[in-house]
């Protein structure tokens, strides 16, 4: 009793304004290791380092909470390491706000990656992923065929450009040697291969947490099992009420723990019946927040659909984190659904890549178009980077691939995009958010 009360102390949430005419509001998460105005994104640091930024920097930008994956420091036994040094905060030398997910998305999508030629995050969506790959937007009849493909489950796995070659590699080898999946799912936990060496790993709710609890992440994750857009009603059911007791392992596992919170993951896929069951189970735990996970829907347009069955079911005071969406529109779509946390590596894979954000849309700066142009990224953005370069230095550093040039686009994009936050929460405070939103989206 005396511990929930301390962590009452160190953690709460309280909404400050609910927004008129959607379900959108603004809140404030108080931490140990400070406050976060939401709605808000977590930069992701996977491995524990933001991709071409520092912490310092991104917080200097506005960054109130970074997001750090498990997984990574369990396959190597890393974690023992950061034990040692008394946890995450101490081993990275931040006093910033942290969360920790299970280490079970990236487990999962590592067996389903494979079974369903679905990707990873970018790519979850896998009538988007074609359409990306056909390179046609426009042509109807092929969004038809494709759509009546999934729905008949004629997906064609072996096509998808967007399964790692590496996890293939390992995968043909596996299967070569054992004749199995590269991950077995039990009640107990889930096995499956290291797609780094190929070694033998065992994950359960219990050992997730002990990891988590050993990192000490302000906010942590409970361990659930992350289905594919392409798993079937039967076995997203049967997954689901895996993860429901899952749940309680993990809750077990992490009573009496100090100075951090849980958030419990609401799944059931795309099915309205399971997302409604799964809300209402994970919704009567204590779970300090939730986490919405697993698929969304075969296309973007199918979250709004899934928020709109699950967010009406759970406590309104308690924050919701929608796991791994982050583009520009499903951001502002989810916020009105009442989302109030995100994470996201699209800032800083985008840079690598030669992305940057504008508020007129993506561009490529890889493109030769750019070669000569003397604005800004951005001629909107108040960042360093847009107030000192040209489009044709950064284009010319990333045709070179002169890391220089990833560093000034990412310095950008994570500026742009906890600007983008800022520019949400303020519009929210004097009622113009749906001006914000038209404004961006003719874009986005
Ligand atoms: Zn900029």
């Amino acid at each position: 009793m005396r511990i929930i009360e301390l962590n009452k102390k160190m953690f709460s949430f309280k909404i400050i304004k609910k927004d008129k005419n959607t379900k959108a509001r603004l809140g404030i998460l108080k931490t140990p290791h400070g406050i976060i105005h939401t709605p808000n994104i977590a930069i992701v640091a996977t491995k524990g380092s933001i991709r071409g930024i520092s912490f310092d920097l991104a917080k200097k930008f506005g960054g109130e909470i970074f997001m750090i994956n498990t997984f990574h420091f369990f396959h190597n036994d890393r974690y023992k390491i950061v034990e040692k040094f008394g946890g995450l905060h101490k081993f990275l030398n931040i006093n910033y706000p942290l969360m920790t997910d299970s280490g079970g998305f990236q487990v999962f999508s590592l067996g389903f990656g494979l079974e369903h030629g679905v990707g990873k995050v970018a790519d979850i969506f896998p009538l988007e992923a074609r359409i990306n790959a056909d390179n046609n937007n426009t042509n109807k009849s092929r969004i038809k065929r494709i759509n009546h493909e999934l729905n008949n489950n004629e997906f064609e796995i072996n096509s998808s450009p967007f399964v790692n070659n590496s996890y293939n590699n390992i995968r043909n080898k596996f299967a070569k040697k054992n004749q199995k999946s590269l991950v077995k799912i039990f009640e107990e936990g889930v096995e499956f291969i290291s797609p780094y060496d190929g070694k033998n790993l065992f994950l359960s709710p219990e050992l997730s947490i002990k990891i988590q609890k050993i990192l000490k992440a302000d906010i942590i994750f409970a361990f659930d099992e992350c289905t594919s857009p392409l798993s079937s009603y039967e076995y997203t059911k049967q997954a689901m009420k895996r993860t429901h007791r899952w749940a309680l392992r993990c809750l077990e596992e992490f009573k009496g723990t100090k100075n951090q919170v849980m958030f419990g993951i609401v799944q059931g896929g795309e099915y309205e019946d399971l997302r409604k069951e799964s809300a209402k189970f994970i919704n009567s735990l204590p779970f300090f927040g939730f986490g919405i996970g697993g698929s969304l829907g075969k296309s973007k347009k199918d979250i709004i659909k899934v928020l709109n069955w699950t967010i009406p079911l759970l406590d309104e005071n308690k924050p919701r984190h929608l796991l791994g969406i982050g583009e520009i529109d499903d951001i502002f779509h989810s916020i009105e659904q009442g989302i109030d946390l995100f994470d996201c590596i699209i800032p800083t894979r985008w840079a690598r890549h030669g992305t940057g954000f504008t508020s007129k849309g993506r561009i490529n700066l890889k493109s030769s178009k750019y070669i000569t142009d003397k604005k800004p990224i951005d001629p909107e953005c108040k960042c360093n980077v847009c107030q000192k370069y040209s489009r044709a230095y950064i284009c010319h550093l990333l045709k070179e691939k002169e890391i220089y040039g990833i560093i000034l686009l990412t310095e950008h994009n994570v500026f742009w995009i906890l600007n983008l936050f800022k520019e949400i929460r303020k519009a929210l405070k004097n009622d113009q958010f749906q001006q914000l939103k038209k404004r961006l989206l003719k874009y986005w």
